[in-house]
């Protein structure tokens, strides 16, 4: 595995704070849109200015960005209000492109991510060039192909690299564009803590007033900034029009918006933490052993099946727990996808375990036998 050595947000030349906002439209329409929108945003607290050029749109009658022209514009809306620009780029004729036009900070997006060869003729394009680029997570949850996509970057020599975290496709309906999978994130800072995490809400939520709540939680998980959507008329933009904040909703948003230490220095509240710390360590202990009791019941259960000559999976049994323990769990005010999802787990370690166990004594008794039939030693 390459070891990375990524460079701080606080030294990528611009000294950009924590937490670095990123805001501007999903898309840069027209040279007055970008310039209308960056001279709001640059009285905010935002630090980069964001603008596609080129917009990886489902279909294809959709708005496709405004192309290879629209770069002069957002570059020239952010030198007009002292702000650094960035922009998607897809392939190497986009990087060539933004780094004519000196836009200073480059993003790769969700649908280049999943994309191995893609992004390796980016970071090509990239050699011996000292930009940063921020790596937005791959549609899919996997977090191996978002870490190669930082990799491949990383091996061209550049240090200023950020993620992205914008959420992942799933085919289910849920109140979100595209789920957070928090645990991805969360695994990508607990191997690259140097790495910095930006969240982006409004991929994520698809509907401005989701945003808060998301941005709220990525700055209680100490991500280091945010990328906002915003447009100075949401409602006639181009694309995501549902999810684009005005300025105005967005310093509102901001203001709101509560930023904590990740580092504690009141004593008190140390080892109140730790107290509790501790509860939890033995809390978990007594769960790891109630579930390898359950484990060893539902082993003995096995055989009796076993000998019963019975399937080993019983679709009421299986029923009348999850409604039992659905119930149960929702009178103590666990959620519900919490306590469907541990006991689909828990339902598939037993189902494992059991048919392990038959197994293994099944392969056990064939091995008894060729033993006897070559006379080996048992
Ligand atoms: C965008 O930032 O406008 C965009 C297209 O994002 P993503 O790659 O996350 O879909
Ligand atoms: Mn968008």
């Amino acid at each position: 595995m390459e070891r990375f050595n990524f460079i701080p947000f606080s030294d990528w030349k611009f000294s950009f704070p924590k937490p670095l906002i990123i805001s501007g439209p999903c898309g840069v329409e027209s040279e007055k849109q970008i310039h209308e929108v960056a001279a709001e945003l640059g009285r905010l607290n935002v630090h980069l200015l964001r603008g596609g050029i080129w917009k990886p749109r489902t279909r294809p009658d959709s708005f496709q960005g405004i192309g290879s022209e629209g770069l002069k514009w957002l570059k020239e809306a952010g030198l007009a209000n002292n702000l650094p620009v960035t922009v998607e780029v897809a392939n190497p004729k986009h990087v060539e492109e933004a780094l004519r036009e000196k836009i200073d900070v480059l993003w790769i997006g969700a649908r280049t991510t999943v994309n191995p060869f893609l992004v390796q003729e980016i970071a090509e394009a990239l050699s011996g060039v000292d930009i940063p680029v921020m790596v937005k997570n791959p549609i899919n949850p996997e977090l191996e192909l978002w870490i190669g996509a930082i990799e491949r970057i990383h091996k061209t020599g550049i240090k200023r690299i950020a993620a992205i975290h914008r959420g992942f496709s799933t085919y289910e309906k849920t109140k979100y564009r595209n789920v957070p999978n928090w645990q991805i994130p969360i695994e990508l800072k607990r191997r690259y803590p140097e790495l910095p995490i930006i969240c982006d809400p409004s991929h994520i939520c698809g509907s401005r007033n989701l945003i808060g709540s998301v941005a709220q939680t990525a700055l209680d998980l100490n991500f280091d900034g945010l990328m906002i959507e915003s447009h100075s008329h949401p409602e006639k933009a181009l694309s995501d029009s549902q999810q684009q904040l005005t300025p105005s909703a967005l310093k509102e948003l901001l203001s709101q918006l509560v930023v904590r230490s990740a580092v504690v220095e009141d004593v008190l509240f140390l080892n109140l933490l730790e107290e509790l710390r501790d509860r939890i360590d033995k809390l978990d202990e007594e769960i790891l052993n109630k579930m390898s009791d359950r484990m060893e019941i539902a082993r003995e259960i096995g055989k009796y099946k076993k000998t019963n000559n019975i399937t080993i999976l019983q679709v009421e049994r299986w029923n009348e727990i999850l409604r039992t323990r659905l119930q149960f769990g929702l009178d103590h005010e666990l959620t519900r996808e919490f306590i469907l999802k541990m006991y689909e787990l828990i339902h598939e370690e037993s189902i494992l375990q059991q048919t392990q166990m038959m197994n293994s004594e099944m392969w056990e008794n064939r091995n008894q036998e060729e033993r006897i039939k070559t006379q080996e030693p048992t």
